[in-house]
């Protein structure tokens, strides 16, 4: 099943249990636009390659559309298109006034240098430029596109324009026009709304052990969060495999290792090398090994499709905390609920990128910028207020937070479509 089948099928889910009228689901199940671009590139060597790229604009009833795009040589439309979905829905979720678009180009980014990787991002640019806008679709970052490509994108829109237009992107950096704290904010908002859950059931940090898919920008900013909450990090891993710690894991030791050695999965294995954790080991695990280990939360920050039919019944721990987009698939949804594993979807769960990236587009409309405090206080009102939005969804409709986070998302955008007499 494709990744937009998935996702429509969690759409048919959500819309039959609060019955959706049928005309506002079939808007949704496809996308108002999609755009295809080839973009030649002159490369360092002198030879010219075309790249193919996408921007899938899902829908806008709810504003502006918004999301990233992403570098990376397994770039379909059917994903893009997912992922644009989900973007619709997620901001939706947290009731800010943006609706869902994705885009992403078909390469290897790291095969290309970096001055070939900014005439790719320039020239993506030049061939969107018609369709997107500070109220028109708002691209950002997404898997190996990074703050630096968002500047260029920003100078590049900015000299089509022949005028400033920095709100055309978020997550720039800082000089730029970018937002404190958008950096932490997916692994940020995904932890108020985790304390949200710990709190409601009594659980406490200091006796409940975590388990960490993925120690990249996520999942090793959650990793830090979580272990000053009082929380006991005892495995995580990356691309390379992954460790498991009894004694518990310091995240900063370990990024430090990380940094030096490449992978986590070096890091820990003789005694003290991780600092703050003397005279404790680590024991060496596969991806696979450590989705199955006994823990109380298992985060899922690496990538799609990595709970699925053939694991859900190993897995271990009493609540998943998708950090990553689509982790968990429908078939593993049902297997977990009926096992009794909560989990809290991505569509909430990493909703805290987007709401500070929303952030930002109003700082830059305001020429006005805030501190980093202020970020995440408005991040933590936000994203409680969708916890609780989300909660009373699922009791009143008994039903899985992920139906329920759609149910909310769903009931908002019909109410727009009407509204604003869309149909
Ligand atoms: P990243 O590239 O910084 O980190 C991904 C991590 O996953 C890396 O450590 C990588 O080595 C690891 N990984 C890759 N394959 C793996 C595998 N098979 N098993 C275990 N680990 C593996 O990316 P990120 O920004 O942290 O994003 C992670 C996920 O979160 C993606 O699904 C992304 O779409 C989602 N997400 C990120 C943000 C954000 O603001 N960063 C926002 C919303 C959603």
């Amino acid at each position: 099943m494709s990744l937009f089948e998935n996702t429509l099928k969690q759409i048919e889910k959500a819309a039959k249990i609060m019955s959706l009228e049928p005309e506002i689901k079939s808007i949704l199940e496809v996308p108002q636009r999609e755009i295809e671009v080839s973009l030649p590139v002159r490369m360092d060597d002198g030879s010219l390659k075309i790249f193919k790229g996408f921007r899938v604009q899902h829908n806008n009833a709810c504003g502006p559309y918004k999301g990233g795009f992403r570098y990376h040589q397994q770039v379909d439309k059917e994903e893009v298109k997912a992922l644009s979905a989900w973007m619709t829905i997620k901001c939706s979720v947290v009731g800010i006034p943006l609706g869902g678009a994705k885009g992403g180009v078909i390469v290897d980014p790291k095969l290309l240098s970096e001055g070939e990787l900014e005439k790719l991002t320039r020239k993506y640019v030049q061939l969107t430029a018609a369709n997107i806008g500070p109220a028109i679709d708002v691209p950002a970052p997404d898997v190996n596109t990074n703050p630096k490509m968002m500047d260029w994108f920003a100078d590049e829109y900015s000299k089509i324009q022949g005028k400033d237009m920095k709100g055309v992107v978020t997550g720039k950096t800082l000089a730029a026009g970018g937002s404190k704290g958008r950096g932490e904010a997916t692994a940020q908002g995904g932890c108020y709304v985790l304390h949200e859950y710990a709190t409601s059931i009594g659980m406490e940090p200091s006796k409940t052990r975590v388990v960490i898919q993925g120690f990249g920008n996520a999942g090793a900013i959650a990793a830090k969060l979580l272990a000053a909450d009082g929380y006991e990090i005892v495995g995580t891993s990356d691309s390379k495999g992954g460790i498991v710690c009894t004694h518990g894991i310091d995240p900063a030791g370990l990024l430090a290792c990380k940094v030096e050695k490449g992978s986590v999965v070096d890091c820990g294995v003789h005694v003290s090398e991780l600092k703050g954790m003397d005279g404790s080991t680590c024991k060496k695990v596969t991806n696979e090994e450590l989705l199955e280990t006994e823990c109380d939360i298992l985060v899922l920050a690496a990538l799609e499709n990595q709970v699925t039919a053939e694991n859900a019944d190993k897995i271990k721990a009493k609540m998943i905390l998708e950090l990553a987009n689509g982790p968990v698939t429908p078939e593993a949804d049902e297997i977990l609920a009926k096992k009794g594993v909560v989990v809290v979807p991505d569509i909430l769960a990493n909703a805290g990128g987007v709401t500070v990236s929303y952030f930002e587009m109003l700082q830059n409309a305001d020429n006005k910028y805030w501190e980093e405090d202020d970020v995440k206080a408005k991040l933590k009102d936000i994203m409680v207020k969708a916890w609780q939005e989300v909660k009373a969804n699922a009791d009143k409709y008994k039903c899985i937070l992920r139906e329920a986070a759609f149910i909310t998302a769903l009931a908002r955008i019909a109410a727009k479509i009407k509204e604003k007499k869309l149909i």
